[in-house]
């Protein structure tokens, strides 16, 4: 019986690692025509300013319907287009959809600034700066309406090329934002020497800042040094009025997370923004008259 069951054990481990490759496989082979036949989209997350009491910009955010599989996660798949060389061609792509999707509201005469993701990949091939570049120059936007978000990896890789192409890409005019900070082990230290505008703080940071006083007091940190070197801190995955309340009262001024909206369609955006309640931004729940 227990071979019989090690048997089983076995099989159903060799089952698993065969899935496994196998969508790994399915989904390298299908992205290219993913990419050529419209099944990716980009979804677009708000991000608030507290004092402004308004949406300034949206976060790009990549999503694939593949047609038999399904949803993919952007987690999934960009390291795969990392891995396969895919990752130049994907990124160009979507620079260019955002920055025409940007550019068509503006149009309509919104003020946004839009966000998006880059990989560290692109950043090594060299050649992230001219197509940053020519995205922004198709659809006739100014540099400025542009963040880029990079990770802190890319910004501190001693790679003398990588630095150069951070500070090329700087020199474009763009807003350099860094991603993802308090995720793994973000440091005080680099953000002398890093050419930042902008800090997101990772959910894991943003998370508790209404229920752990120490976890408080390092966000209040963040802040603070954002404030004295010139940097706007966004506290990120917020997804409750207590932790915005939190992050209020800190000082924090720039907030994105379910609380102020969920990453939607290009399409749904505009009904979206003009549905957005400021007093979501108030950090308390939002009361009926009578409430
Ligand atoms: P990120 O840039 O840190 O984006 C934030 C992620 O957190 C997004 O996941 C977003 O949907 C999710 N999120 C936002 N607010 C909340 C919240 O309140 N609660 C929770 N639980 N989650 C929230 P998503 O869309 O799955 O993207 C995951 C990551 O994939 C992104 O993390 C980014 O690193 C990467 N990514 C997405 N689009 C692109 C892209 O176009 N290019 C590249 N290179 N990477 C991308
Ligand atoms: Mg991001
Ligand atoms: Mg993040």
């Amino acid at each position: 019986a227990a071979k019989a069951a090690g048997k089983t054990c076995v099989r159903v481990h060799a089952d698993t690692v065969d899935s496994a490759t196998g969508r790994r496989t399915r989904l390298v082979r299908d992205l290219p025509e993913a990419l050529a036949h419209g099944e990716l989209q980009l979804a677009y997350q708000p991000v608030a300013g507290i004092e402004q009491r308004a949406v300034l910009g949206v976060e790009a955010l990549i999503r694939w319907e593949h047609p038999t599989l399904g949803a993919v996660l952007p987690h999934e798949f960009v390291g795969l287009a990392e891995e396969d060389g895919m990752i130049v061609p994907l990124q160009r792509w979507v620079l260019e959809q955002a920055t025409r999707d940007l550019a068509g509201w503006l149009a309509e005469g919104r003020d946004l600034q839009l966000g998006v993701n880059i990989s560290v990949r692109h950043l090594q091939a060299g050649c992230l700066v001219e197509d940053v570049e020519a995205a922004l120059e198709r659809a006739s936007l100014p540099a400025r309406r542009l963040m880029v978000e990079l990770t802190e990896s890319m910004l501190l890789d001693d790679n003398e090329r990588t630095r150069a192409e951070v500070a090329r890409l700087r020199a474009t005019g763009c807003v350099i934002s860094l991603d993802d900070f308090g995720r793994g082990s973000s440091s005080f230290g680099h953000l002398a020497g890093s050419p930042v505008d902008v800090i997101k703080m990772d959910r894991a940071f943003t998370a508790g800042v209404d229920t752990d006083p120490r976890r408080a007091v390092v966000v209040q940190g963040v802040v603070d040094i954002g404030r004295r070197l010139g940097i706007d801190v966004v506290g990120g995955g917020v997804e409750t009025a207590d932790q915005l309340a939190a992050l209020r009262a800190i000082g924090c001024l720039f907030v994105q997370g379910w609380l102020i909206g969920r990453p939607v369609p290009a399409a749904e955006l505009p009904a979206m923004l003009d549905g957005f309640d400021p007093a979501v931004l108030d950090g308390a729940p939002v009361r009926t008259v009578d409430g």
